[in-house]
């Protein structure tokens, strides 16, 4: 992250920073916040909830910190390791010296059949091949013709609107890839990557993924998982530096409506606040969810039917599942699986204090039990699903994956669900997807929903935040030369 830039004079107050209001304290939010505030800026952050974060939250049960969603990043994930190294925090989110992944499969006679994808020191596309060439989970026939799409990938370009058209799944199948293949390999990434059923997914954000993730440096790829609960790594990290940079954090303050203040374009801002009362800004990013920034928008801010358009972005959930056993049961920091209902699986024991908490009567308090959280993305077959019934389809599903646990007791099950985690990443989302500049050029835009080019991720919410940033810099002189 970089301050760029000093800003210009706030346009009310000669020689007064500008006033800029920050509404939404996710990641988007929490990135503009930092830059502008770096580049001299007077900011406001008004975040909803009690917290900063967003989307990357914790809370605490019964003395348990849980994460509301497993979350893991990319090498390649530029900005938002950016994020967290101005944040204080690069050596609490470790990346794989390389990747990594172990991917399981319920076999015969009660064994579980195991592959291990890891990349080698050769450098990109070249990396993943011999991997890929020994998987075990592909027939021989498919493994040969895995190198397809890869090469193909090459020629995609995520930025045509005809590839926004497109379906992920129909792509690959016209690649040589087979069902089986598609459900054995591709959805192993693409799934949670998109957050959306691997076939169904755009191909335009598909291609993003590949092609960064797999054809870009060798360490692209490499997986990172935080060692710390989201909440600290994001949430009070950034609430301590904005401090620092003398910027103000509102929590609990829901903005209710933003109304331009003149006709001129670059008049400046009123801001109410859903508890009653009212602030004025020069500039305001708006960094919330889609369906939360469509109302908030001011009239003529966008072309018409712009806002209401956003609707067709939809949302797509993601469910955890957290079980916690009374003895260790996967010897691994996390694991994928196949031809199984569990995705992905993460041992969360220490990171949530489970390892070295005290909770007297409370059975949590035995030591050894290991805290499992099997991540559930484009779950809307199981966001409504009650407890009990997830509790009796996934406990035997991770007692076939990992046969120390059919002998270990479940002392806690519960669940996690995000309904809108994302938007629905399918073809024809990429258009619905607003530029960063409105026609205020006081107004802009962030979240990870915004044309950034990339999925709806930790990622591409800190690049919209830094765009919203560079955006603001570029248009504050008209804005902050008092007239
Ligand atoms: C369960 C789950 C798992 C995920 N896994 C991954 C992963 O592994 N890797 C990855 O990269 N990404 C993952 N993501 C996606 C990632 O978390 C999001 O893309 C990113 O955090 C979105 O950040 P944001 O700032 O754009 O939006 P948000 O985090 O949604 O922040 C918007 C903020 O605006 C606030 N707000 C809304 N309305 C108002 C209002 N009127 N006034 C004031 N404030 C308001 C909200 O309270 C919220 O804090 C996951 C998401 C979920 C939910």
């Amino acid at each position: 992250m970089s301050a760029g830039t000093p800003l210009a004079p706030g346009r009310s107050r000669p020689h007064s920073p500008p006033k800029v209001t920050v509404v939404g304290g996710g990641l988007a939010g929490i990135t503009a916040a930092i830059a502008l505030a770096e580049s001299g800026a007077d900011v406001t952050l008004l975040e909803a909830r009690p917290r900063l974060g967003g989307a990357t939250c914790s809370f605490n049960r019964d003395g348990l910190t849980v994460d509301t969603g497993q979350h893991v990043f990319l090498g390649c994930c530029s900005a938002y390791r950016g994020l967290l190294a101005r944040l204080g925090m690069t050596e609490h989110a470790p990346l794989q010296r390389r990747f990594d992944v172990t991917v399981l499969a319920p076999g015969a006679g009660g064994q579980p059949r195991t592959a291990r994808l890891r990349r080698t020191a050769l450098p990109g596309p070249l990396h993943m091949l011999p991997a890929l060439g020994r998987y075990p989970f592909l027939s021989r026939a498919e493994r040969t013709r895995v190198a397809r799409p890869a090469l193909a990938m090459r020629r995609v370009d995520p930025a045509d609107p005809a590839t926004d058209t497109q379906r992920f799944g129909d792509w690959l199948a016209a690649h040589g890839q087979s069902e089986h293949a598609r459900r054995a390999l591709w959805d192993l990434f693409a799934v949670s990557a998109l957050n959306i059923a691997g076939d169904d997914a755009s191909l335009a954000l598909a291609a993003t993924v590949v092609k960064t993730g797999l054809l870009g440096k060798n360490n692209a790829a490499d997986i990172g998982v935080a060692a710390l609960p989201l909440g600290e790594l994001h949430g009070d990290a950034a609430a301590t530096l904005l401090a620092k940079l003398g910027a103000k954090v509102a929590l609990g303050t829901k903005v209710a409506a933003i109304a331009a203040e003149d006709s001129e374009p670059a008049g400046g801002f009123r801001i109410h606040l859903a508890q009653a009362g009212e602030m004025s800004a020069d500039a305001v990013v708006l960094a919330v969810p889609h369906e939360k920034a469509a109302p908030l928008i001011p009239p003529d801010t966008l072309p018409d039917g712009t806002a209401a358009s956003w609707a067709g972005l939809g949302a797509s959930p993601i469910v955890n599942v957290h079980v916690i056993y009374d003895r260790p049961v996967m010897d691994l920091p996390f694991a994928a699986a196949i031809d199984s209902p569990v995705q992905w699986v993460f041992d969360r024991t220490r990171i949530s204090g489970l390892s070295t908490s005290n909770h007297g009567a409370s059975n949590r308090g035995r030591p050894g039990q290991q805290y499992l959280a099997i991540s559930l993305s484009a779950a809307d077959e199981y966001a409504d699903t009650p407890a009990a019934r997830l509790r009796e389809q996934f406990v035997p599903a991770l007692a076939e994956l990992f046969p120390a646990a059919r002998d270990a007791q479940v002392t806690e099950f519960f669940v996690t669900r995000e309904r809108r985690a994302t938007f629905r990443q399918a073809p024809g989302s990429g258009g619905l997807r607003p530029k960063t500049a409105t026609r205020r050029p006081g107004l802009v835009l962030a979240g990870a929903w915004t044309d950034t080019g990339w999925p709806d991720t930790m990622e591409g919410a800190v690049r919209s935040g830094l765009a919203a940033a560079i955006e603001l810099k570029a248009s504050l002189p008209t804005i902050g030369v008092p007239k």
